[in-house]
């Protein structure tokens, strides 16, 4: 994998209200796809043609309204089905308007609707802004070869987070992987995520880079569930969230391999494996071995926190695996908050941190019985 990698919140490039509206137009596109042509999830995950459209506008009849024609033209589809209902592809466009683009026939007057609600000029320019901003550090990370995670939030700002940064991929990852998406594995939907932004990696020739997380917010998401009466969207047990994040990997593992048997570039799919789990960064090494992709392949790196679990990131590192460490940056207000939510939520951590004070101190005590105080071992490990 290249240099350096930089992570980075969208919730902090611009104002994380129009990341809300945008992933509610995003759901709202959804239930009209259920809503038009039956099924459930994804827009692409439906393995639809544009044909399928027309005929259910044609039993409307509003077909031959010239919004509706218009809207059809539209329509991004490859060989496989419909890719898009709205020109995507346009959004890292710095000049795209949101509100004019979200509109669908209606399916009883051929009327086109708005899925979001009209933005003030003041607005549809912070949302270019925001995307400005994204765009430059991607252009200046992809000179200096340095790899973007963008971080995955809470499930009402990710649709839109999700789908900005599939299409970041598209536009920058078309010789190596300099944009990542981060997936939370707590979430029921991320297998089916994670597969279906690999699809569309293998169906557009683009290169697939993915964080893997169990994911930060998980109180919070069932608190909000329930006070809003809508399912919960995390796993009911942690042993579920672990089952989904070696799942996720897995699948993952198998398209690299499949990528290297079929002697294509193994690097069109990059992952990190970002926890504190020892369990899981053993089940990340046992698999790859299993499969055939070693440290040299550089399709996979390990992230931990920095200060957290530098018994899983050293030795990491001295065998030859990438492995890096997380370091918060940013203005004081925003990464105290972000460091008491890590250390809140995951109450583990704390006996995480207590096993690395024990671990410091034996070794502290080792080296002063041994009169090795001074003493600076030395790895193997190569920078990569
Ligand atoms: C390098 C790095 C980058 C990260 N980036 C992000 C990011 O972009 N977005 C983000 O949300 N988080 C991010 N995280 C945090 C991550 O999602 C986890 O909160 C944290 O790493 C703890 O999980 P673990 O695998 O390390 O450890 P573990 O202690 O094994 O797992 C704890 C996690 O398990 C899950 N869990 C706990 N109890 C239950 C339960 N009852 N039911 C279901 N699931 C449960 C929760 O996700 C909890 O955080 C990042 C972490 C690292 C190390």
């Amino acid at each position: 994998m290249g240099m350096g990698i930089t992570a980075v919140k969208l919730t902090a490039l611009g104002r994380p209200q129009l990341l809300l509206q945008l992933s509610e137009v995003i759901m709202r596109a959804r239930q009209y796809m259920t809503e038009v042509v039956g099924g459930e999830g994804a827009v692409l995950a439906h393995h639809l043609k544009p044909d399928d459209f027309m005929k259910k506008f044609e039993e409307a009849h509003i077909k031959d309204a010239a919004p509706v024609q218009k809207f059809l033209q539209k329509i991004q589809s490859d060989k496989e089905g419909v890719i898009h209902l709205f020109p995507w592809s346009g959004i890292l466009d710095e000049n795209y308007e949101l509100s004019e683009t979200f509109q669908v026939p209606d399916m009883k007057t051929g009327k086109m609707v708005r899925l979001m609600s009209q933005l003030t000029s003041k607005e549809e320019e912070m949302f270019r802004n925001m995307i400005r901003r994204l765009n430059n550090i991607v252009t200046v990370a992809d000179k200096l070869d340095v790899r973007i995670m963008i971080d995955a939030e809470q499930t009402y700002f990710q649709p839109a987070i999700s789908r900005l940064t599939l299409e970041m991929m598209r536009k920058y990852n078309t010789k190596k992987a300099v944009v990542f998406n981060t997936y939370q594995t707590y979430l029921q939907e991320a297998f089916n995520e994670v597969k279906t932004d690999l699809e569309q990696a293998e169906r557009q020739n683009f290169y697939f880079g993915a964080k893997l997380v169990r994911g930060a917010y998980i109180e919070q998401e069932r608190a909000r569930a329930a006070a809003m009466g809508y399912p919960d969207p995390t796993n009911p047990t942690y042993e579920a969230t672990t089952e989904s994040y070696h799942k996720t990997l897995m699948e993952c593992l198998r398209r690299m391999k499949q990528y290297k048997d079929k002697g294509e570039d193994p690097k069109k799919i990059g992952i990190m494996v970002a926890s504190h789990n020892e369990d899981t960064v053993r089940f990340a090494i046992e698999k790859m071995k299993e499969i055939g992709i070693s440290p040299e392949d550089k399709v996979i790196c390990f992230g931990q926190l920095l200060g957290m679990c530098d018994y899983i990131t050293f030795p990491l590192g001295q065998s030859g695996y990438s492995a890096y460490k997380y370091i918060p940056y940013g203005p004081v207000k925003e990464v105290l908050p972000y460091l008491s939510r890590r250390a809140q939520e995951n109450r583990g951590i704390l006996t995480k941190i207590k096993k690395e004070k024990r671990l410091l101190l034996s070794e502290i005590t080792r080296r002063f019985v041994r009169g090795k105080i001074f003493y600076k071992p030395k790895g193997n490990y190569t920078p990569v």
